[in-house]
């Protein structure tokens, strides 16, 4: 069975005016659907048919392995923001973050440096590594669930992520992702 582009958890234009339905018509619409149409070229009649997206990721590299990890990572991302998301998590999500971090806070500012700072295209990541909950950058397709670890959460630091909507301020795309567009609740979800 051929992979497909998996539907996104909210209409076009659910995330407006932060992030357009432009955007999303580009970003879903054609970037990951682009690297859907590319993995089932790259794998077809080939050792790797018929494995699932997480076998795919994990066995292999090169291009199928950029391709199925973005798709992983697409995925993913579309489903840690929502419409009137945003602001600070609660319940255990929160007391794990106070433990783990000191304060929201202090995991927030960590989380906007990992997420500012990455050089060129990739991923900030929030993860569930041995117990702790970490912050970690990915360049490119780079994936947390390559060596094992849970995601949490992930902010797509890809120019497509934002170029639209914020031109080159990927500090304001940042930081307008954190207080309007998480979906707290899937992130605990992941827990
Ligand atoms: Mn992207």
């Amino acid at each position: 069975m051929p992979f497909t582009l998996p539907e996104l958890p909210y209409a076009k234009d659910a995330l407006a005016p932060h992030i357009s339905a432009e955007t999303l018509e580009y970003h879903y619409g054609k970037h990951h659907q682009t690297y859907v149409t590319k993995l089932n070229e790259l794998i077809a009649g080939s050792a790797h048919e018929g494995k699932d997206l997480v076998s795919l990721v994990r066995a292999s590299e090169g291009g199928i392995f950029n391709n199925a990890a973005q798709i992983y990572n697409h995925t993913f991302y579309w489903n840690c923001m929502k419409s009137g998301g945003g602001g600070v998590p609660s319940g255990a999500l929160a007391q794990r973050i106070e433990t783990d971090f000191g304060s929201f806070d202090s995991f927030r500012r960590e989380l906007t440096q990992a997420a500012v700072t990455l050089f060129g295209s990739g991923w900030a990541w929030v993860v569930l590594d041995d117990g702790r909950i970490k912050i970690e950058q990915g360049p490119n397709a780079a994936t947390p669930i390559s060596t094992g670890k849970t995601p949490l959460l992930t902010i797509d630091v890809w120019e497509h992520a934002y170029y639209i909507d914020f031109r080159n301020a990927r500090p304001k795309y940042v930081e307008t992702f954190l207080d309007h567009l998480v979906n707290w609740e899937f992130v605990a979800g992941n827990l």
